[in-house]
């Protein structure tokens, strides 16, 4: 594999999302958010009104869905059987059901192996995010970084992205529902969410977007150049 890679996980609210499109815009590679591909799948069994304890009819409903999903990081979509549910896939119930559907085995099986062409189609380098992008998707990736922040930082920047005047209150019940999506994905069996060994930590609670990208596109050129 010669595409130059940046490896980005980290829990939900660590900024994955809007850092990795400013990375890539900053490096003029491609981002893929593998968490979207997971909602995707959790907005059709949703829509199929499929028991999410029934995990057979889960990985069915995951291989009778074709995901489309765009890299470009100026202009993101994302259709299931030719449908758009770019803004679907962020709504709570899809946010509350989306740990249980990515903890079968079958659903992120499928999703690696689209993960890994994305790579692979991708040709000049790409930002890929998520959970298991530097343990399972891209092991050999040069530069994985794990993002960080405190649960409060997360929660605080989760609310205020949906909501520029979130009260505490709210704020509070974001930070209740991060944690338990968090312990739902470190807790799974199947590829839990934890750094790689050759993982580096950032630590994002007090730094801003533009220093965290700055970092970033700091180290993707020492690992490239
Ligand atoms: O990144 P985002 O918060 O949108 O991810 C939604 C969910 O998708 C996560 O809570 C996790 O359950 C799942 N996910 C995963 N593996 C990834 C990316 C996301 O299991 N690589």
């Amino acid at each position: 594999m010669t595409t130059r890679t940046l490896a980005l996980d980290g829990p939900a609210g660590s900024g994955k999302s809007s850092v990795s499109r400013a990375v890539a815009q900053r490096l003029g590679w491609v981002m893929l958010d593998t968490g979207a591909m997971y909602r995707a799948i959790a907005w059709a069994v949703l829509k199929a009104n499929i028991d999410l304890d029934d995990h057979e009819a889960v990985a069915r409903q995951a291989r009778d869905t074709t995901i489309e999903i765009t890299t470009d990081p100026g202009n993101f979509s994302i259709s299931a059987n030719g449908e758009d549910i770019t803004s679907a896939i962020r709504s709570p119930e899809v946010s509350a059901a989306v740990s249980a559907v990515s903890a079968v085995q079958e659903v992120r099986e499928l999703l690696v192996e689209l993960q890994r062409e994305a790579v692979e189609n991708s040709d000049f380098g790409i930002v890929i995010e998520g959970r298991d992008i530097g343990t399972v998707v891209l092991p050999d990736s040069k530069l994985k970084v794990f993002l960080t922040a405190t649960p409060e930082a997360r929660a605080r920047r989760r609310s205020l992205e949906v909501d520029p005047l979130a009260s505490n209150e709210k704020i509070a019940q974001t930070q209740e529902e991060l944690h338990l999506r968090d312990e739902k994905d470190s807790g799974r069996e199947h590829s839990p969410l934890k750094p790689a060994p050759d993982s580096q930590f950032l630590d994002t609670s007090d730094l801003s977007l533009e220093q965290v990208v700055d970092q970033l596109v700091i180290l993707a050129h020492k690992t490239y150049s």
